[in-house]
């Protein structure tokens, strides 16, 4: 029986009750609207309760929920073929996660390179700073120690090399050596994204040793920065790519996509998932890409950017003892804080906008894709007033 909260104390939860959404915008159990830049980690691209993807799932409802991977699917086939089509990918699996979808990369590409007769090339070298989830392969992957520690023995096969370090990554490859796993811009590690010159060079690498890249864009893709996934801006392509967080829009889903060369290890028998990709799952990710493919969009999502980097340079010179830097691409915003971050989070919150912590004392801002400028304005003043009470204190 339980005494007090029956939740596992794993999450430090903020006391706000919320009991619907609108848009950009949250509302209490007591009717407090906050407004939403948090956008539940990024997930929430299309804000609350938007109006094509309510109409999606209440007619999905109505037809069929699960039917599990036993069968044919119609709607992982079309979601994949527009996938595919969009992307360097060929082929698409369907998870339900963040983490999951990172499962399914790692073992792409080590049975890439068992299917080769090299079953002993299964290390990937990942960067400090990483997130990539929380399963036992994953914290093993992200190589956080606080995330690692009391969980037994790490998983094998993960290497970590400092930020943007080409000698330490050079040298940490070895013939055990099957990919290299970065996110293009680390989310939790703080917003720190890897250069353009930087990300060449890790391709060049890749293709040299017989490598695979596998890029983490479960926060960065689906519009996030701008273009449909961050290496597309950059012009380089990887050999797997894991997705998830924006391309559900709020409903729990995942992909992993790959060339088909990068997924020929992958035949029937090697991986699975009960729910994955199932018909509900599929009709709001189809639901979210008619949105976001559609003619303008990201047109939008760089304006509205525009916005925020424009009036976040200006707060960050009229506080320098409150913001240290402006960091990120697109609509995924690090707020570097002078102040403690967790100050600035609360601050921010007392204004009723949300944001979300990240490492190297950052606050994100990450708002929903269809943010309007005059929301993104809105959010901008909030933000002021919290710099101002924040730049007060620091005064007494
Ligand atoms: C959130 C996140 C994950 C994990 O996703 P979950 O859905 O929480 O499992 C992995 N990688 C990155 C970059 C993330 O931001």
């Amino acid at each position: 029986m339980a005494e007090g909260n029956p939740l596992y104390d794993t999450y430090s939860r903020a006391p706000m009750r919320f009991e619907r959404g609108e848009g950009v915008w949250l509302i209490t159990e007591d009717g407090e609207r906050y407004l939403d830049f948090a956008a539940g980690v990024a997930v929430n691209s299309l804000g609350h309760a938007h109006p094509h993807l309510v109409e999606t799932l209440k007619a999905q409802a109505e037809k069929l929920w699960h039917v599990s991977n036993l069968y044919q699917s119609p709607g992982q086939e079309k979601l994949s073929g527009r996938l595919t089509e969009a992307t360097f990918a060929d082929k698409v699996f369907f998870t339900n996660s963040g983490a999951e979808a990172l499962e399914c990369a790692i073992k792409t590409a080590r049975r890439y390179h068992y299917s080769r007769g090299h079953p002993e090339k299964f290390h990937i070298i990942t960067f400090e700073g990483a997130f990539h989830g929380r399963t036992i392969a994953t914290i093993a992957a992200g190589g956080q120690q606080k995330y690692i520690d009391g969980f037994g023995p790490k998983a094998a096969g993960f290497d970590q090399v400092p930020f943007e370090d080409m000698d330490a990554l050079k040298a940490a490859i070895t013939d055990a050596t099957a990919a290299i796993l970065l996110e293009p811009v680390q989310g939790e590690g703080g917003l720190r994204s890897f250069s353009t010159e930087f990300l060449k060079a890790v391709r060049t690498l890749c293709d040299e040793h017989g490598l695979l890249l596998i890029l983490d864009e479960v926060q960065s893709g689906v519009g996030r920065t701008g273009s449909l996934f961050a290496h597309q801006k950059v012009g380089i392509t990887p050999d797997i790519m894991a997705v998830a967080k924006g391309i559900g829009g709020g409903f729990p889903m995942g992909a992993c996509l790959a060339t088909a060369e990068a997924a020929s290890g992958m035949v029937a028998g090697t991986h699975g998932s009960t729910y994955g990709g199932n018909p509900l799952a599929m009709a709001v990710g189809n639901a979210v890409l008619d949105i976001v493919l559609a003619d303008g969009f990201l047109d939008h999502v760089r304006d509205v950017a525009l916005v925020f980097r424009q009036g976040l340079a200006s707060l960050k010179d009229r506080f320098p003892d409150v913001i240290e830097e402006i960091r990120g691409e697109g609509l995924m915003i690090g707020i570097k804080a002078k102040v403690p971050a967790g100050d600035l989070l609360q601050s921010i919150r007392d204004q009723k906008l949300l944001g979300v912590m990240a490492g190297d004392n950052v606050v994100r801002l990450l708002p929903p894709l269809v943010t309007t400028a005059e929301e993104a304005r809105e959010g901008l003043a909030r933000l002021e007033k919290a710099a101002e009470t924040l730049h007060a204190t620091n005064l007494r």
